[in-house]
């Protein structure tokens, strides 16, 4: 198989990749969701999916796992992924990982940020998984190296297994590589752990997170977590060449407003665009069409002084649907209390069951369907100024985890849009 397989799954509020590399060894990057799990397709399923024929055929390890940064959202749920099933109607092999890479590691421990009791990193170093290798990785601007931890004779503790960190004489840390026929192929991580700069939007943690390149024959996608314009700083200044002009590129933090700037979306000049959002998602975790999105179609469309399309989006040969959520301010009509007491209706009606803040509230996002029959009202709460959202649906050269599990290829022709895999059955 002279190809990579990417699934982007409809996890959700958050992320999870599944990738089959072209000699058949397998990368998960991410696994996790918010709480709530809004919007979700089925977990059982995916779990399936991982063993089954288009990934692990059958094999009971992962050969790398890359979280991109402690966020929950990125790594709740990768226990349960590696988690077997006793079920005898469905049983289901517990999965092991060759190679787990974190950003973020401390002194405490490669997994520290990752959570105590039942979370991931607890549940590596008491050996309920089992994870032969962890590497904490460091690329950005003051240092480049990584730390190899495993864990100690008794099992319960990771210990550095060189004698520190080591340097990373590239300038990135290639994770595998092969070829096919005469085309090379890698997984490489271009950054790690980039240092949060004041004024940017979000914080160290996202602008931490691993961005990991796939290619083969000089063709190219790119997974980046919730890296923030921080990361994009650091890539477009020191991994210029590696990134321009991109086949497929999943949008960082899933669409929202702290990342994917013009100049990063420029060297990146994708044809093909993907980006996990959970289905009506809320607060920053959607695609607004403000500044990353618009960046990103822009992009896409790009014409000439004549109207020819320029960008490398395939929109016009592939339209599919794709939703987002428009904002309107002060003394706009729809923030009259009319309208509200309408929504607030709506919400206790149908949507009651997500929870309120307090009495007769909607908790910090709701949404109910509008009166117009096109589209849904959502209402937001953010300090003391209530706004609303309007929820749009079009088409566009952006494909969303919210509408089914996303499958594309990347082989020495580019990347390929292969399926749109719904699970969910709220
Ligand atoms: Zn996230």
């Amino acid at each position: 198989m002279s190809q990579f397989d990417f699934l982007f799954l409809e996890i959700g509020q958050g992320d999870c990749c599944f990738v089959r590399c072209p000699d058949g060894r397998v990368v998960v990057v991410d696994c996790g969701r918010t709480s709530d799990a809004l919007g979700a397709g089925d977990f059982g399923t995916f779990k399936e999916w991982l063993r089954g024929a288009d990934f692990l055929c059958g094999r009971t390890n992962i050969d790398a796992m890359i979280l991109t940064h402690p966020d929950g959202d990125h790594h709740n749920k990768a226990l349960d992924l590696l988690q077997g099933s006793h079920d005898p109607a469905k049983p289901m092999p517990a999965l092991s990982v060759e190679d787990l890479y974190v950003s973020a590691g401390t002194p405490d421990g490669p997994l520290a940020m990752y959570g105590a009791g039942t979370a991931f990193g607890a549940n590596v170093y008491s050996n309920v998984v089992t994870v032969n290798r962890i590497h904490d990785i460091t690329i950005n601007f003051a240092k480049k190296e990584q730390t190899i931890w495993n864990l100690d004779a008794s099992g319960t503790r990771p210990v550095y297994a060189t004698s520190g960190a080591t340097s990373i004489i590239s300038k990135y840390h290639e994770v595998f590589s092969g070829t096919v026929g005469t085309d090379k192929w890698s997984v490489q991580i271009l950054a790690s752990n980039v240092l949060h700069v004041d004024g940017h939007l979000s914080n160290q943690v996202n602008a931490g997170s691993i961005v990991t390149r796939f290619s083969i024959g000089g063709r190219r996608a790119l997974i980046m977590g919730d890296a923030t314009e921080s990361t994009e700083a650091f890539l477009v200044d020191q991994q210029k060449s590696r990134l321009k002009n991109m086949d497929l590129v999943q949008i960082p933090h899933h669409g929202s407003e702290s990342s994917s700037t013009a100049e990063f979306v420029g060297l990146t000049n994708p044809t093909e665009v993907v980006v996990s959002v959970g289905f009506l998602e809320h607060v920053n975790r959607l695609p607004r069409y403000t500044r990353p999105i618009s960046n990103w179609l822009e992009k896409m469309y790009e014409t000439d002084e004549d109207g020819n399309v320029q960008g490398r989006g395939n929109i016009h040969d592939n339209p599919h649907p794709f939703d987002y959520w428009t904002q309107t301010i002060d003394g706009d009509e729809t923030n009259e209390q009319p309208s509200r007491n309408k929504l607030h209706a709506h919400w206790n009606e149908v949507y009651g069951r997500f929870g309120e803040t307090k009495p007769g509230f909607p908790s910090s996002f709701s949404y109910a369907e509008s009166t117009k029959a096109q589209d849904c009202v959502g209402y937001k709460v953010q300090g003391q100024v209530p706004w609303f959202l309007f929820r749009e649906v079009g088409n566009a050269a952006i494909r969303m985890t919210a509408h089914g599990s996303q499958h594309y290829t990347l082989n020495t022709d580019g990347a390929h849009y292969v399926e749109t895999i719904p699970t969910r059955s709220d």
